[in-house]
């Protein structure tokens, strides 16, 4: 069963002690492809320096909301140098992790969607998929990307929307991102949702080292885990394990052009 672990943040230093190790061990459990995101311009450098490391390890990079005040105006221009220089390299696969976050108030969301919009306008200029991280934010997430209308579409990481957003981000060109989330049993909204969402919208993901799912509470999250993500996804589906790895991971190639 090859899974793609559309979402983690491997480079993070929770993973410096086993890295090296965890890759060999979420190998060994069938995941075969990850993508790893960039947050801010301090990572980018020291991102690109892992997934070079291996071949099926693949960078996004971008600005996450959530750090709006770390980022300077000119880390957006030199996102557009690090895109500019990679193009075309097999494993610069997206633009991410961008997006909104409506639910921390200190974040101003005026300069978020600035931040947003300038990525946006690098993804449709380097025809590359985004990587979206919503958080309360899915109105005004629909609308911008009404107006940018991606020619590559992207992910909306860890969805956790209604069906009607699902619905809005399919005819956008979006596949949902889900992982741990919806592992959780008190999670009843969204295991509604996700029961009626159509297969060919779906990837998987872990956010690793966060979105801990239900059967590995409070502990750090890795890649290794997403076959258990996935085995419990199925079954809130009621489809097979194998039939969500097949569809998930088919989905996730023909986004990336894998
Ligand atoms: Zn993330």
């Amino acid at each position: 069963m090859g899974l793609i672990d559309s979402h983690t943040h491997l480079d993070f230093p929770d993973f410096d002690a086993d890295r090296t190790q965890l890759l060999a061990r979420s190998r060994a459990s069938g995941v075969e492809q990850m993508v790893v995101l960039g947050v801010y311009q301090h990572n980018w450098q020291r991102l690109w320096d892992l997934v070079q490391t291996d071949t099926q390890l693949y960078a996004a990079f971008g600005l996450h909301p959530v750090y709006l005040n770390e980022h300077r105006p000119e880390h957006v221009l030199e996102l557009g140098q690090w895109l500019s220089r990679l193009a075309g390299h097999p494993q610069l696969c997206a633009v991410g992790e961008i997006g909104l976050d409506y639910f921390l108030p200190e974040l101003d969301r005026e300069g978020q969607q600035q931040l947003f919009e300038a990525q946006l306008q690098l993804a449709a200029d380097f025809q590359l998929p985004a990587l979206l991280h919503v958080r309360r934010s899915h109105a005004q997430v629909i609308a911008t990307l009404k107006r940018f209308r991606l020619q590559r579409g992207g992910i909306i990481h860890a969805f956790a929307g209604s069906r009607e957003e699902a619905r809005e981000y399919l005819k956008l060109g979006f596949k949902l991102g889900l992982g741990g989330a919806a592992t959780w049993p008190q999670a009843l909204r969204l295991r509604k949702v996700i029961v009626d969402l159509p297969l060919d919208a779906i990837v998987l993901e872990t956010d690793s080292p966060d979105m801990a799912p239900a059967m590995y509470p409070n502990q750090r999250n890795s890649p290794e885990h997403l076959p258990d993500i996935c085995q419990a996804l199925a079954e809130v589906m009621g489809i097979s394990p194998e039939r969500l790895a097949e569809t998930s991971t088919a989905n996730a190639r023909e986004l990336f052009g894998w």
